[in-house]
């Protein structure tokens, strides 16, 4: 493991642990990875994160190949089919986080209850069709699902986001599970009042600045 490689395996686990003490993971569900090279470096399946160290990170080819100890994360295939797919995409959080997870257990889009559904690039936040974890299934239904945006839930299983880099994704990831809980209160005392399409577009305009902090 070159020294890039090394820095990159360490902020993998940072963020990994991050989702457990955001409380968007438990346990060994979810994982996480970032772009390096041709490539990408992702979690390995089955450990949890308080128990990873740099060289159990996994580094990939985009034909699925690798040469380490560990086996890549079982949900490997949906991680480089949105590299394959997104230029834009640096790192990629899966999760299991409670709000999410509920709301993708009812096999429902998120609709644009709050201007912040558009962080996501759209006026919803889509809900895949389910498949098997792990599958091609799984990572197809999902890449259709995250047509025009960074972020789907995973129907009765979780959700998924990417983003610029490590840090980016983690902050993404926050915000997506804090709409799900503000969704999810929402219908518990009556029907959200959903904005318009035109509402959404001045949103969607505004997040074309919103979010880079610069100085006057
Ligand atoms: P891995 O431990 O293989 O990453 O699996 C966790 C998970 O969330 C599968 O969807
Ligand atoms: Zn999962």
């Amino acid at each position: 493991m070159n020294n890039d490689t090394a820095a990159l395996a360490a902020a993998l686990i940072d963020t990994a642990r991050a989702t457990v003490e955001c409380r968007l993971n438990a346990g060994t569900s979810g994982n996480v990875s970032a772009r390096i090279g041709n490539g990408f470096i992702i979690t390995p399946s089955g450990l949890p994160p308080a128990q990873c160290k740099t060289s159990d990170m996994v580094t990939m080819a985009m034909d699925g190949q690798h040469a380490d100890a560990l086996e890549p994360s079982s949900e490997w295939r949906i991680h480089r089919d949105i590299y394959a797919n997104f230029p834009e995409a640096g790192a990629i959080i899966h999760t299991h986080s409670p709000f999410a997870t509920a709301l993708a257990c009812l096999r429902t889009d998120i609709p644009p209850f709050h201007y912040m559904i558009a962080r996501f690039g759209g006026d919803s936040v889509r809900c895949a069709v389910y498949a098997t974890f792990g599958s091609e299934e799984l990572s197809k239904n999902a890449l259709a699902a995250l047509d025009g945006r960074n972020a789907c839930l995973l129907a009765n299983h979780g959700m998924l986001v990417y983003g610029r880099d490590l840090d980016h994704t983690l902050a993404q990831a926050i915000e997506l599970e804090t709409l799900c809980e503000q969704y999810w209160r929402s219908r518990q005392i009556g029907p959200p009042a959903l904005l318009t399409e035109a509402e959404m577009a001045k949103a969607l305009e505004r997040f074309h600045w919103y979010g880079r902090p610069r100085r006057k």
